[in-house]
């Protein structure tokens, strides 16, 4: 139970952890031959709390960081930081000014959105860095990567806009997650040519990412001068196709909750809405105050299991908004007040988010952001 929480229900953020995954990741991806460590802190680190996270990246020398919306990058601005922050995602005409008056780097893929930001940084009087973005198989952002005479011509219209610089480019890898790398090296490809066209045609780009954390684990050739890890930071890997031996790594979240309610109920009684637990003997219900409107995902609930003293306990019903029943016939010695672990590891039993996110057909990211949006946050 903490105090600061405010409510028995929190998510655990062990920076140790975290620091040992910047640590681990660092050696990997060859940060201390000079190669750029992006820390991807975007959704509020994946749910861990930004700026916390910025501050242990800080601390080992990290120097940018990625974000997805102006309103991350305008929080860590707020809370100090004073290094660039890549947004990671367009960012319309309406807002440059928003951009320029925080000094973030952002993303352009259009020399029309470019200008807009140009001219936001010129009213300041200031020059913001910019990055180029390349579509080489994700479909989502940036200059097709096949259509370079398109994207010579356009950037030429950029390269010459005094108050924006282009800092680099960058591109997104789709499947470097998954056991067969022929599509991965197919963007890599790609994306050495279009690096090739544009300064063949004169454009300088002095720096280049492309590497999320699958790629920093499974594939060096994409390295480039920067590698953006995300979800690697939290201690968490980017898919079952990944080999963890590739990188040691220590999960960063756990979350947890003390029992409120505990009751003796006799066989035939029915738990939670809908009725999709009715005990089949007496047994004893826990009931804890985190539901999922925490992110706790409804769907779960058939397959939810906590630990409860040592025990691995099932959830009883269906999980609602903000609280759950448990199962907890088989804990000796259950109280009220008891810590119950719902992600987490007890050093004998551990659930992941990973767990979760099979038996609930998402992925570990979604359980961690989800998570880490309305808990209140514990640093340990
Ligand atoms: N770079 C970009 C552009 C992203 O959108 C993301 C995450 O979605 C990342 C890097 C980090 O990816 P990961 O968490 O798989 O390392």
């Amino acid at each position: 139970m903490y105090k600061e929480a405010i409510r028995p229900a929190w998510a655990e953020i062990n920076l140790s952890n975290f620091e040992y995954n910047v640590q681990q990741i660092q050696a990997k991806m060859g940060a201390a031959e000079g190669r750029e460590f992006i820390g991807v802190i975007k959704a509020d680190a994946y749910g861990h709390g930004a700026i916390q996270c910025a501050q242990v990246l800080r601390d080992n020398g990290v120097k940018t960081f990625a974000i997805a919306t102006l309103h991350e990058a305008i929080a860590l601005r707020n809370a100090g930081a004073k290094e660039r922050i890549i947004i990671l995602g367009l960012t319309p005409d309406m807002y440059a000014d928003t951009l320029a008056k925080y000094d973030i780097t952002p993303v352009v893929d259009n020399a029309d959105n470019a200008k807009a930001i140009n001219d936001a940084a010129a009213s300041m009087n200031k020059t913001l860095d910019c990055l180029l973005a390349v579509d080489t198989g994700m479909g989502r952002i940036g200059y097709l990567a096949d259509d370079t005479d398109f994207a010579i011509s356009d950037v030429r219209r950029i390269a010459a806009l005094p108050n924006l610089k282009i800092f680099g480019m960058f591109s997104h890898m789709s499947t470097a997650d998954c056991v067969d790398k022929t599509y991965s090296h197919q963007q890599e490809a790609k994306f050495n040519n279009f690096y090739k066209a544009l300064t063949d045609a004169g454009i300088e780009i002095p720096f280049r990412t492309l590497a999320n954390s699958a790629s920093i684990m499974e594939i060096p050739s994409v390295l480039f001068d920067g590698c953006r890890p995300g979800i690697i930071l939290y201690g968490c890997y980017p898919s079952h196709e990944v080999d963890p031996a590739q990188l040691s790594l220590k999960p960063v979240m756990s979350v947890k909750a003390n029992i409120v309610h505990l009751k003796f109920v006799p066989s035939n009684f029915s738990v939670g809405y809908g009725r999709k637990y009715i005990s089949e003997k007496p047994a004893t219900i826990a009931t804890i105050g985190l539901g999922y409107a925490d992110g706790y995902p409804r769907p779960y609930s058939a397959n939810a299991k906590v630990i409860v003293n040592g025990v691995v306990c099932p959830i009883a019903g269906n999980i609602c908004m903000d609280q759950c029943m448990i199962d907890v016939s088989n804990v000796p010695n259950v109280n009220v007040g008891d810590e119950v672990i719902v992600m987490g590891s007890d050093g004998t039993n551990s659930i992941t988010a990973d767990d979760i996110a099979d038996a609930t057909g998402t992925i570990n990211y979604e359980i961690t952001c989800a998570f880490g949006q309305r808990l209140p946050k514990v640093y340990v």
